[in-house]
């Protein structure tokens, strides 16, 4: 069997003027990700990671090269067709978690919910439910600066899982997180692999990579190898 790959980057480059300078964040990569696949993402900083990650959850475009999600040529989209399929493909979990301060925890889960136009009784019962699942239900009331580092990034990943995307993103999760917090995080992202989301880690740390099944490490820009972790 020949699945369709979830994602496929076809020479992908993103480069940025700054004055007279061009930069290369990205260039010339080609990528091929299976569902339900666990990768980690490693390279020393200004490699491209959190480029290459922006622009697999739709929050930045190529500058040339195609990128397929799920067969669909996303270059092609108009904006509102692609945050469109950002919202119902893609989850985003980032360092320093992008909670909405004002919002508590409930109401920042239920977000994509409400934008999804889900009915206020199911709302609550989803909520409820990942809020529960993450040892967040005592916490479903306090806003952001009344949680840990680790309860917050829970909470983001809540949010990030709540429409069950197919492919979830994480651009140094635990980077901001002292090491306790920073493991109960992996292990979430790990159990929601397990139930078949493609996982996608950019992280720092060795330790952390090498759980991941397989392993891109960028230079430059470029990958510069793409192997399967030992087990
Ligand atoms: P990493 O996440 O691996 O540290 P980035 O993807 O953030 O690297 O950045 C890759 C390169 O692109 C760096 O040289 C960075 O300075 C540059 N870059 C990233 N985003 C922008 C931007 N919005 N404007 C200009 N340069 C950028
Ligand atoms: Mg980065």
């Amino acid at each position: 069997m020949n699945e369709t790959p979830v994602i496929q980057l076809d020479g992908v480059s993103r480069s940025f003027v700054l004055g007279d300078e061009e930069v290369h964040a990205l260039d010339d990569v080609s990528l091929s990700i299976g569902r339900g696949e666990y990768i980690a993402v490693m390279g020393p900083s200004g490699s491209g990671k959190s480029t290459l990650l922006n622009i697999l959850g739709l929050l930045d475009r190529p500058s040339a090269g195609r990128y397929l999600l799920d067969g669909t040529d996303t270059t092609q989209l108009p904006d509102a067709r692609q945050a469109e399929v950002r919202h119902r493909k893609i989850g985003f979990v980032f360092q320093f978690f992008h909670l909405v301060g004002r919002l508590t925890a409930f109401e920042n889960v239920e977000l994509p919910l409400i934008l999804a136009g889900v009915a206020v009784n199911e709302r609550r019962r989803r909520v409820q439910s990942a809020l529960d699942e993450l040892g967040l239900s005592d916490r479903a009331q306090h806003r952001p600066d009344q949680l840990s580092g680790g309860q917050r990034q829970r909470v983001a990943i809540a949010r990030a899982a709540i429409m069950e995307p197919e492919v979830l993103l994480a651009d140094e999760p635990t980077g901001n997180l002292d090491s306790a917090s920073g493991a109960d995080v992996i292990d979430i992202l790990e159990a929601l692999n397990a139930r078949g989301i493609t996982l996608i880690v950019v992280t720092h740390d060795a330790d952390l990579g090498a759980r991941a099944r397989r392993m891109v490490r960028f230079m430059d820009g470029r990958v510069l190898s793409d192997e399967a972790t030992p087990a």
